[in-house]
Parts: structure tokens; sequence; C-alpha cells
């Protein structure tokens, strides 16, 4: 095979999926029109949640259920550290102030007792993060926030489709956020939604999506009325129809999609245990994983090659190996603005120095897998030939 270029994740975009926006295209809404019921009936059934607004990204979907939940500056929201910034961005947003906890060394999903000696009298909500697409225990993280009178928000922009204990994400927590850019378990191009089964909830985000306007454009069309009223501070996040028919016909092939990505992790993990050189991370029993990542552990021993070798010698074989994540209260905005500091969360930052996302997307090939695997073992055994300096 010649050198093929993997980026770590990428969608699949079928005949089918263009066929239903050229249909919305050829169509009188382009945006605020049926088929944004429609796709949030898809993920609100598929979940098992009663409500679910879509909006106009994963971070908007964020931002929404901050606002639903009445951050005000003042408040503290406690985020895992190993994140994308947007998990904590939205608190800022709300003049609120996110607190970082620390993740657990096997998994890089939160650790529970770190968020719980966290809390403090300014503490309103908890947010989950599903790394890499495994569910956290939300068990655990449930009983704490009902004991203290927390929100809790799982921030699933990794974890669609994926479950916890039998039960599907979306149903673990009061809010649940998803993303569809490209890169995750299906893609509207830019998207998100939150799903609730709390329906005040869901009607303070429908108004916060559309300026905090109380009805939307159809709704008053279908009334015959130009009256409408802003009743609160809100956005244009709203996602539109384009993107809804896209998001739609992905749904439909969801399943397919994660166990695509259930199939490559396991080819990874079969072969890196034999390797025994790299350590995939620990995926719980209690998990229905849903793999948006594949994250490997170099642990440098003796004579093994640094995560910055194996990422320019990966990078240099054309396999797009990435780092998830720069802790978020290491960059420099926190930093400035909050203090933070190394050894606020020792276990997110060693890990961030030592791990390493492979690619893992549904349009991967069962050759472009070996040829991971292949270069991996390459990378690491040109190391132990190479004369000692
Ligand atoms: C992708 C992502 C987001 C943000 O989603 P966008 O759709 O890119 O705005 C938030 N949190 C996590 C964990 C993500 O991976």
């Amino acid at each position: 095979m010649t050198q093929p270029c993997l980026p770590y994740g990428r969608q699949r975009v079928d005949e089918d999926d263009i066929a239903a926006v050229v249909e919305v295209l050829r169509g009188d809404w382009l945006t605020t029109g049926p088929r944004v019921a429609e796709f949030e009936r898809a993920v609100a059934e598929f979940t098992g949640a009663r409500h679910a607004v879509a909006v106009s990204s994963g971070t908007a979907a964020l931002h929404a259920a901050m606002a639903a939940l009445g951050v005000v500056p003042g408040d503290e929201v406690i985020v895992p550290a190993l994140t994308f910034a947007a998990t904590a961005n939205c608190v800022v947003y709300l003049g609120a102030t996110p607190v970082f906890a620390d993740v657990c060394r096997d998994t890089l999903l939160v650790d529970v007792a770190s968020v719980e000696v966290r809390i403090s009298p300014r503490t309103r909500a908890v947010v989950g993060v599903d790394y890499a697409g495994q569910p956290c225990d939300y068990d655990a993280l449930g009983e704490l926030c009902r004991v203290h009178r927390l929100a809790l928000v799982a921030d699933a922009c990794h974890s669609l489709g994926a479950a916890w204990r039998g039960r599907p994400v979306g149903t673990l927590a009061d809010l649940t956020t998803f993303s569809f850019h490209p890169v995750k378990p299906i893609t509207t191009g830019e998207g998100g939604m939150v799903v609730t089964d709390d329906a005040e909830m869901a009607a303070r985000m429908r108004t916060f999506r559309n300026h905090g306007i109380t009805t939307d454009h159809r709704q008053r069309e279908q009334i015959g009325t130009w009256y409408y009223e802003m009743a609160s501070l809100g956005f244009n996040y709203r996602l539109n129809d384009i993107q809804c028919a896209l998001g739609l016909s992905q749904m439909r092939k969801l399943r397919t999609l994660i166990e695509r990505r259930r199939d490559i992790a396991r080819q990874y993990d079969r072969a890196f245990a034999a390797f025994g050189r790299i350590s995939p991370l620990c995926a719980r029993p209690e998990a229905a994983h849903g793999y948006h990542l594949y994250v490997v552990r170099l642990d440098p021993a003796a004579g093994a090659p640094s995560r910055a070798e194996v990422f320019r010698s990966l990078r240099a074989r054309g396999i797009g190996v990435n780092v998830h994540y720069v802790p978020v209260h290491l960059h420099p905005f926190y930093r400035s603005r909050f203090g933070t500091r190394p050894g606020l969360c020792p276990v997110a930052e060693a890990a961030s120095e030592s791990i390493l996302s492979l690619p893992i997307y549904p349009a991967m090939t069962d050759e472009h897998v070996q040829y991971v695997i292949d270069q991996v073992r390459s990378v690491f055994e040109s190391q132990s030939l190479a004369p000692a300096a």
C-alpha cells in the first residue's frame, strides 16, 4: 500500500446524506423548517430523552445548558481538566468560574473524589465529559450531585450512541450536550444538541437559541402574526434545515458507524496487547464505549522513544496522530484570568504528556488500521535498534 494520509478522525458522508441535503435546498425551508423538529425527535428517540433542542454547535449546546441552569456570576461549575476548552469556556461566558477537577489515571474520565473535594458553597453544577466516547460513572456523579443539590451536565460531545450500565447517553444527567462537528459520532458540518427530560429547561433553551424571543418565525407564520417579544437576552444559535437534514440522515446509520468504530478499536486492542509497548486507555466493563477517539499511553521505559519522537515519526508516515488535550487550566487564558497553575490536576497534566490519539473513524479500512499498527511497531523497533546516544 502506498503511504496513505490518515487523519485522527473524519466524517463519513454517503450518497443518501447528500440526497437529503439537496432535497432541502430545493424546498421552501432552509432554516426554522420541519427538518429541525424531525432531527430533534430522532435524537430524543435514540437517546430516550424527552426533549431535544438543536443548536449551531456543541459549544452553543454547552452555553445553552449553562444558561438554562441559571448559572450567574459568582457561581462555580466543576469541570474536568482534560477536555476541550469549550467545556470550561461556556461557564466563563456566563461570568461564572470553572473549577478544575482531576481525572482517573486509567480512563482519563473525571475523578469523582476530586470533584467532591472541590465542591464549595458557590458550586452550582458539575460537568462530566465522556472522554474519547466512554461514559463517566454517572451513578457516582449523580449520587454526589443529589447529596449536594447540584445540577449534573454530561458533555457527551464524544459519546452519542454510547451507554453506561445499559442506559444510553442522554438519560444519565440533567442535561446532555452533543456536537456534530465532522470528527464527532455523526455530523451536520457544525452543529449541536442538548437533550433533557426537563420541559422547562428545554423551553428556556429554545428561547435562548433564538435571541430570547418567545416564538420562532414558523410559529408566527402559522398563527398569522408579526408580533413577537424578546423576554431575555439570547443568541442566534439556530441549526438550519440543511444541517438538520444531514443530521437526520446520519442518525439512521449511527449504530453502524459506532459498530465500525468498535471494530477498529478491537483490532488495535488485539495488536497492542500483543505488542506490549504502548497501552490503550482502560474501557470499563459497565460502559458501552463509543470510541470517538482511540487514545494510547506511551510509558517511556528505558530505551523507548519519547512521545514527541513517536508523534513526529507517525506524522511523517502519513498518520495524523493528535493529542487530546492540553489540560484546560494550563491554557494562557485560564492562567491569567483565574490564576490556575501546573500542579492543580497532576494526573491530567502527566497524562497529557504521554498520550496519543490514533486514527479512528468509520470510513477507515482494515488495511488502514493494519498500516497504523505496522507503523507504530516500526517506530518503536527502529528506535530500539538505534545505538544508544
Ligand atoms: C467538540 C467538543 C466540544 C465543542 O463542540 P463544537 O461542536 O466543536 O462546538 C465540546 N466539548 C467536547 C468534549 C468536545 O469534544
